[in-house]
């Protein structure tokens, strides 16, 4: 079987068990746990950022940056098909007592300054006023789509000029900052907060980082533990992390192999194909006749997984547990399903 699923799907190498295994840890809730301080603050220095705090997961991370940026009942700038307002449970509603307001960021997912100002709303008697726009980079929802950090800096600064703090959701980043030629430091230059997931295409098993300055950090860490995110020897799970922080380069490969997965479909009867920026490719089955549900069931007979996205959109994701040769092999796979 050629999962295709998600870069989340990989499993840790032998080296990465190791550290597991050898991890020198503490209690991390007194901040003892001196795997997961390194963690912290090579996280930090990766972001260019003053901390870092290492949370179980990315849902977690974005969650805490809500929570800590803003006042309860205010409203939350979010793009309409952002992974924060779309795949988190509501999580902005009901951890942060937040309302969504959301911005139809195009085809890229990133909303223009004159947007963020349009879905600015000053505080007043009637109006609960706006306390944080949240951004994404890489896009999922839009195809892994790497956007500039020149429009990133541009949403910010729009947000920025009214007051308003940024949160980045930047699980995937890392993919963005190698599609761009740019350090993913880059990125974070101009926004408050950052989250990114080492256990995606970076390879890690379990976690993800949520940066931003000492103020940021040391109140995330508070609301982590209000969630239920405060861990004790977790250098376990944080000496994998730290590997998967040595693997930014190589996401280049899985970019190059998302690459060769959407040419060898392309040509295939019906189906349209985006063509890839990072590690995943967006098909539309529409043409072909089938559904996505339908065209995913004849994948999955010739050994080839992938998600459903949309009614007729399917996503294949990369990842560090797939080659050139699976890469190849799946695409003959995808072409004979339709
Ligand atoms: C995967 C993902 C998350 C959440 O990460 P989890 O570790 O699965 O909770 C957040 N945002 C985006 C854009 C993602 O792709």
């Amino acid at each position: 079987m050629i999962d295709l699923r998600s870069d989340t799907v990989t499993k840790p190498s032998d080296e990465m068990r190791a550290a597991a295994r050898d991890a020198d840890v503490g209690d991390d809730v007194y901040g003892e746990d001196p795997t997961v301080n390194e963690l912290e603050a090579r996280a930090a220095e990766l972001m260019g950022t003053e901390a870092a705090l290492y949370v179980p997961t990315g849902t977690m991370g974005n969650q805490i940056a809500a929570r800590v940026h803003t006042d309860r009942g205010q409203e939350v700038l979010v793009e309409r098909e952002s992974h924060v307002y779309k795949w988190e449970l509501g999580g902005l509603a009901q951890h942060a007592a937040l309302q969504v307001r959301t911005i139809d960021g195009g085809d890229r997912g990133i909303p223009t300054p004159e947007q963020v100002r349009d879905g600015y709303v000053e505080e007043d008697a009637h109006r609960p006023g706006t306390g944080l726009l949240t951004l994404e980079n890489t896009h999922n929802s839009k195809g892994g789509v790497a956007i500039a950090p020149e429009e990133i800096d541009a949403a910010a600064e729009a947000a920025h000029d009214l007051g308003v703090p940024v949160h980045l959701d930047g699980a995937r980043v890392c993919n963005a900052a190698v599609a761009r030629d740019v350090p993913p430091a880059r990125f974070a230059e101009n926004v408050d907060s950052v989250m990114f997931c080492l256990s995606k295409g970076l390879g890690a098993p379990v976690g993800s980082m949520l940066a931003g300055n000492e103020d940021f950090i040391a109140r995330a860490r508070r609301t982590r533990k209000l969630l239920g995110g405060g861990m004790r020897q977790a250098g376990v799970i944080a000496g994998p992390g730290l590997l998967a922080l040595d693997n930014v380069s190589r996401l280049a490969d899985d970019h190059e192999n998302a690459r060769v997965l959407a040419e060898g479909v392309a040509d295939a009867d019906g189906l349209s194909v985006q063509p890839p920026e990072t590690n995943i490719v967006l098909v539309n089955t529409e043409g072909t006749g089938l559904t996505a549900d339908e065209f995913l069931a004849a994948c999955e007979e010739r050994d080839v997984l992938g998600t459903q996205f949309d009614t007729h959109v399917v996503r294949f994701c990369t990842h560090w547990d797939v080659n050139r040769e699976d890469v190849e092999t799946a695409a003959e796979a995808i072409r004979s399903a339709v």
